[in-house]
């Protein structure tokens, strides 16, 4: 059954409109010639998908979509697929792109003024600028709604920032890297775009990573960095607006991890079917069938959810907690998928030779950005109880 081989069960790509099909398949096809056959070595190496960039620029699915209802009416689900497709091959690259696409111009998008919108939205579709999201720090990950310690000053027409953040992906070398911090004139978090090169800017690689190995993320410290007003968000007044750009990153990051699990069930289904045992190919025993089941499932729900939040998504109607949940729960399946990928091949699952191993690794970290588990399951039993259990 190819809708199984292929683990699109209940079929979602035919909701898909002809052009909008023709695109995703064109992203499918780039992922599958160019990066696919590279990704492990990168992986290996820590090295940024860089290379891409201009392929990522011709297949012109970088910003646009999301901008424009008129031309694609069903661009939530559209752009969800290319992100569970570019998963589906590659976690790492699909983590550079959504840290540019979702965090770096999401931020611009949704928090910037119509001038700094058309200042740096049109480079960064181009990928003239990449772009950065700094909201995470060493001493503060999942308290920064109340808690940021990076600070802003304003000096006349002159922000002084002055912190430190960690985890901020593409950041070593990104050009624009927003900048989250808390005004110690009335406590609030701001937003300000800051540029690779400003004195008192320094952004160093965390090494040793055992996941999502070619995302370089940075320790950034900030150290009386000054920024002129005209780089501070001016939509940006609370973290009630960092929460914006974050409700629809994290319905990203849904679709992302039901990419990955998908990854995973694929190689393990191949592996399934040519590994001998017993005489007969694995895929045979009803136990080994009985986990690639549950793998399919478990990613036809979470693709399921994920078309329901992008059909609430484009109807401007999805609110935080529908997509923290969906966030908690396509990335709890997927933990779950990779596992049992991850035991169809034995001890060949912890060779990285065999690409499950890497999906398996890459899960942990799509486990807990964005907001742990645990977070984003907090953000749900608030609106389920009216109760915050946050502290
Ligand atoms: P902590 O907050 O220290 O949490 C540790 C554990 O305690 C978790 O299990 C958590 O769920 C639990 N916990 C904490 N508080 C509670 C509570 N109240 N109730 C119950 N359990 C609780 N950040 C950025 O700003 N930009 C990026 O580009 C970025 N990229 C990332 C890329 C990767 C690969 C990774 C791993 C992280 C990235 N992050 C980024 C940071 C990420 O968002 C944080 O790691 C995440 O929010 C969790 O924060 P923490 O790691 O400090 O964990």
């Amino acid at each position: 059954d190819p809708a199984a081989v292929e683990a699109d069960f209940y079929r979602v790509k035919d909701l898909l409109r002809a052009e909008e099909r023709q695109i995703l398949d064109r992203v499918r096809e780039f992922l599958v010639e160019k990066v696919e056959p590279v990704a492990g070595e990168l992986w290996l190496r820590a090295e940024p998908p860089l290379r891409f960039i201009p392929d990522i620029r011709e297949l012109g699915i970088t910003g646009t979509h999301a901008d424009d209802p008129a031309v694609f009416p069903r661009r939530y689900l559209l752009n969800g697929l290319i992100g569970m497709e570019m998963a589906r091959v590659d976690p790492s690259f699909a983590t550079f792109f959504g840290v540019h696409n979702g965090l770096g111009m999401g931020s611009i998008r949704v928090c910037g003024s119509e001038e700094q919108r058309k200042r740096w939205l049109p480079q960064m579709v181009r990928w003239e600028k990449i772009g950065a999201f700094g909201l995470t720090e060493p001493l503060v990950g999942s308290a920064t709604s109340g808690g940021l310690t990076t600070t802003a000053r304003r000096e006349g027409s002159t922000w002084v920032l002055n912190g430190e953040k960690k985890w901020i992906g593409n950041a070593t070398f990104a050009d624009l890297v927003v900048i989250w911090a808390r005004d110690v004139a009335d406590d609030h978090v701001k937003g300000f775009v800051v540029e690779q090169g400003t004195d008192g800017f320094a952004a160093r690689k965390l090494e040793g990573k055992i996941a999502l190995r070619s995302v370089h993320n940075a320790h950034i410290v900030l150290d009386g960095v000054r920024v002129p007003e005209e780089n501070r968000l001016q939509h940006a007044n609370s973290f009630r607006d960092t929460a914006r750009v974050l409700k629809v990153t994290r319905g990203g990051v849904a679709w992302s991890s039901t990419g990955c699990a998908l990854g995973a069930y694929e190689a393990a289904r191949r592996y399934a079917t040519e590994r001998i045992q017993f005489g007969r190919p694995i895929a045979s025993f009803q136990l080994v069938q009985d986990l690639l089941a549950k793998m399919l499932a478990n990613i036809t729900a979470c693709q399921s959810l994920a078309v329901r939040m992008a059909q609430l998504q484009e109807e401007d109607r999805l609110d935080d907690a529908q997509a923290a949940m969906a966030k908690m729960f396509c990335t709890t399946r997927m933990r779950e998928t990779v596992a049992w990928a991850r035991e169809v091949f034995g001890g060949n699952g912890i060779l990285l030779e065999h690409d499950v191993a890497r999906f398996f690794c890459d899960a942990e970290a799509l486990y807990s950005y964005e907001g742990t588990r645990d977070m984003n399951a907090l953000i749900v039993g608030r609106a389920a109880t009216g109760h915050s259990a946050f502290v």
